[in-house]
């Protein structure tokens, strides 16, 4: 018979145990959280809820049980989304409401082709002044996404939390690129993975070929790069040549590609943050997490196939992706 010492003992190692789960899953999420406004050639929307903060919590809830998001909106905001997020797992005690301001606002325009995009509108607002106010119970994250947002603010996010992550991940685009280059550099340095597109690989880079701008990029301080490249998939280049491409899923109709790639690093870190584990290898898969939920994203205006996404389709995507993809292990 085991003493009551040795059953307090086990308590107290499972509670440990769990403890450590929790830990090695959780995952910090900054991003804005936005109305969007998005025109195709399939149609447009009026104002509707979009920013890279809420496509990659609802994209990495689908991977990870929790993500503690951190962001500003203002006093127009719908509370039913909030509660939407919540619903997904997205604990929102970081999530400002300035009631007196308005939320940022963003509207984008897409071309025949869908892969390129203009910006029509960018109003700050409510991000103008943004300080990221990081609750307590955040502390300790493991895993930290860096959603598309000012570099300062990123930075900031980074320069508050007492202990380093063990990953960071971080999205950007153009826009910060032609205003302020500096500081994004200066964020840049400070992470470990870069998720950008190619031609904001370029810019970034200066280099035209791709190799050579994902070199030039991991030279500034990361040690790993995904480089998107939309309806082609992406590719994900490390330290010493490594490299894995992924393809993306051919689909049929491609509705909004508004959040694709918000949605590709919500699977990529959600997928990282559930295993715990950072390696390269692991990488890969992630990559394949990313591509999967980015699909899902694309057939639908907005948010919507995100918000209401059932297993079952995921694992049916996840076997097409393995199809699309095998080849057996020679030629
Ligand atoms: P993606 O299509 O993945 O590049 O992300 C589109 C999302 O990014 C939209 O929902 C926008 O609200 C958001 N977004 C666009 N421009 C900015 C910006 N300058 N800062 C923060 N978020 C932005």
């Amino acid at each position: 018979m085991r003493c009551k010492g040795s059953v307090f003992i086990d308590k107290v190692n499972t509670f440990a145990k769990i403890i450590q789960n929790i830990l090695k899953m959780s995952l910090m999420v900054v991003g804005s959280v936005a109305f969007d406004a998005i025109q195709t050639p399939y149609g447009q929307t009026d104002k509707i809820i979009g920013g890279a903060g809420s496509y990659i919590c609802l994209a990495a809830s689908y991977m990870a049980k929790k993500q503690n998001l951190v962001a500003v909106v203002g006093g127009d905001f719908p509370a039913e989304y909030v509660e939407i997020l919540k619903n997904h797992g997205t604990d929102t005690a970081g999530l400002q409401i300035k009631s007196q301001e308005k939320t940022f606002f963003w509207s984008g325009k897409y071309h025949e082709n869908m892969n390129s995009r203009e910006t029509l509108i960018t109003e700050l607002n409510v991000l103008e002044h943004f300080d990221p106010i990081i609750p307590p119970q955040y502390q300790g994250t493991e895993f930290l996404m860096l959603g598309n947002l000012s570099p300062i603010v990123q930075r900031q996010v980074i320069e508050r939390l007492a202990v380093r992550p063990r990953l960071i991940v971080m999205d950007t685009m153009n826009f910060w690129m032609d205003i302020m280059m500096d500081e994004l550099k200066k964020t840049i340095a400070l992470v470990d993975v870069l998720t950008i597109n190619e031609e904001e690989a370029q810019q970034l880079s200066g280099k035209r070929n791709i190799v050579e701008a994902a070199e030039a990029v991991m030279a500034m301080g990361p040690s790993a790069v995904i480089i998107k490249k939309g309806e082609h998939g992406a590719l994900l280049f490390g330290k010493n040549g490594q490299v894995f491409a992924t393809p993306a899923m051919p689909l049929r109709s491609v509705f909004d590609p508004t959040g694709a790639g918000d949605s590709f690093a919500g699977g990529f870190i959600g997928y990282l943050a559930s295993k715990g584990e950072t390696s390269f290898e692991t990488m890969k898969k992630a990559v394949i997490a990313g591509s999967v939920i980015a699909s899902f994203c694309v057939e639908k205006f907005g948010t919507e196939r995100l918000v209401n996404l059932p297993q079952a389709d995921i694992n049916d995507r996840i076997e097409a992706f393995i199809q699309l993809s095998q080849f057996g292990s020679t030629l």
